[in-house]
């Protein structure tokens, strides 16, 4: 079989990107390992989504149910139950994927291919959590499929370590189905989700959130009896004098999520070491030129909006990409200053449109000017009252304003 672009990955990232390459002229299939189109979003049946996008609260799937319609309504080709377990570029626009379902092992033959494939938690393992191993260990992604997927309860009295986003909703979720949560335990002394969060899950249900606290150690033989917890010092060395034992059934574990960038490997792609992802240009086009990536296996997103608008530009320029090409001159690598920890793409070109770049910071800051400055020009700017890295932030660069570099700040206010 061969099509023009090959979308790995039906969640909110892939629907966007398949949907807008078929608009700009593109033969599209998108290729799903599960049963049913959505990706996370089925799994999360908590509102909060869209309110960017689409200007409403939805819920996890009333917002995945929107993109499914206008997939099914564009006649989108769409393999469900099918994995694609190997991509290979073979010649110039010429991708081989192989895909494998119940009816076997299938190729297909690709102009250009959009990764939006997702992420996947870190486990236990990750993190070298101490102690024993019995029941009752979870991540909270995979507790979060148990109980809203397969409406079973994992634990009764439960402590939560990490506080991603997913440890935040599960915390909430765990209690209004009836579970004590004894606290949230995080190692650093921030949060690492997003603030509304916090509110939301923790405080209007009166969940204590420990900063720079940690796991010193499992306990349990058949299942979890308890946990012992202590201070974390600056140097992230245990206080163990004030180490305690917290006794609890459930463990669960909101310790970051990884981008599922496998299927890319062996392709000679430019990484980039802080998300554990590949370089992309402003197309979200990596250093082979066949291969696009957006969403969470691109860098891990705090908000499906931006999801969508990420995988609807990738759909939009691999579409261009196979049909008349991308306009490559005048590239200019975005830099960017300590403050911040990474951004979304790492080359734009110059001309005469805009451009979003999505970054987190490295710590939390008050009051700031995000500013972006191209041959020590201020080109762009941004007042923040606060910023913190469990948020994504975003700046608007004007590309006609562009010089010979580009420099991303963020810089305390006077
Ligand atoms: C628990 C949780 C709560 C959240 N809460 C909110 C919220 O309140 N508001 C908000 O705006 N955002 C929220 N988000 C963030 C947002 O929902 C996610 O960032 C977004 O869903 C990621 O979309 P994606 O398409 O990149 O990945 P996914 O949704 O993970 O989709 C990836 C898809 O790729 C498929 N796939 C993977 N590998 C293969 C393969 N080899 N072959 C074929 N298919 C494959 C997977 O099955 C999956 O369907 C939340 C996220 C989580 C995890």
């Amino acid at each position: 079989m061969k099509t023009d672009v090959v979308v790995v990955g039906g969640g909110p990232a892939g629907m966007a990107a398949a949907y807008e390459a078929q608009k700009n002229g593109a033969k599209v299939v998108i290729i799903e390992r599960e049963y049913r189109l959505g990706g996370i979003l089925n799994q999360c049946i908590h509102n909060g989504f869209g309110l960017h996008f689409l200007g409403e609260e939805l819920t996890g799937p009333e917002y995945a149910n929107h993109w499914i319609k206008k997939i099914e309504e564009a006649k989108i080709k769409t393999m469900l139950s099918s994995a694609v377990i190997d991509v290979k570029k073979k010649g110039d626009q010429d991708v081989l994927l192989t895909i494998e379902n119940e009816e076997g092992i299938k190729k297909i033959h690709a102009k250009a291919v959009i990764f939006a494939n997702g992420c996947r938690e870190k486990p236990g393992p990750a993190i070298n959590l101490c102690g024993d191993r019995p029941a009752g260990i979870y991540s909270a992604g995979e507790a979060q499929k148990i109980v809203n997927i397969h409406g079973k309860m994992v634990g009764r009295k439960v402590v939560i370590l990490g506080s991603g986003d997913i440890g935040l909703i599960m915390a909430r979720r765990m209690t209004c189905e009836g579970a004590k949560v004894l606290g949230v335990y995080e190692i650093m002394p921030t949060c690492g989700g997003l603030a509304r969060n916090v509110t939301q899950c923790l405080d209007d249900f009166n969940i204590p959130l420990y900063l720079s606290h940690s796991i010193v150690k499992v306990c349990g033989e058949q299942r979890v009896n308890g946990v012992i917890v202590a201070p974390v010092k600056p140097d992230f060395s245990f206080d163990l004098k004030k180490q305690k034992f917290v006794e609890c059934d459930t463990v669960l574990l909101s310790v970051g999520l990884l981008p599922e960038t496998e299927l890319l490997s062996g392709n000679n792609l430019e990484e980039s070491k802080v998300t554990n992802s590949y370089v992309v240009n402003e197309f979200y086009q990596t250093t082979q030129k066949e291969f696009f990536v957006c969403g969470n296996v691109l860098h891990v997103n705090d908000l499906v909006d931006n999801v969508t608008r990420e995988g609807m530009k990738a759909g939009e320029c691999a579409a261009k990409f196979v049909t008349k090409g991308l306009p490559q001159r005048n590239k200019i690598q975005v830099l960017f200053d300590k403050n911040i920890r990474y951004v979304s793409k790492s080359y734009v070109y110059k001309n005469k449109d805009k451009t979003s770049i999505f970054f987190r910071v490295s710590k939390e800051m008050k009051k700031v000017f995000i500013n972006a400055y191209s041959d020590d020009e201020k080109i762009a700017t941004l007042f923040k009252p606060v910023v913190r890295p469990g948020t994504i932030e975003e700046l608007v660069i004007d590309k006609q304003k562009l010089k010979s570099n580009l420099v991303l700040k963020v810089e305390e206010s006077l």
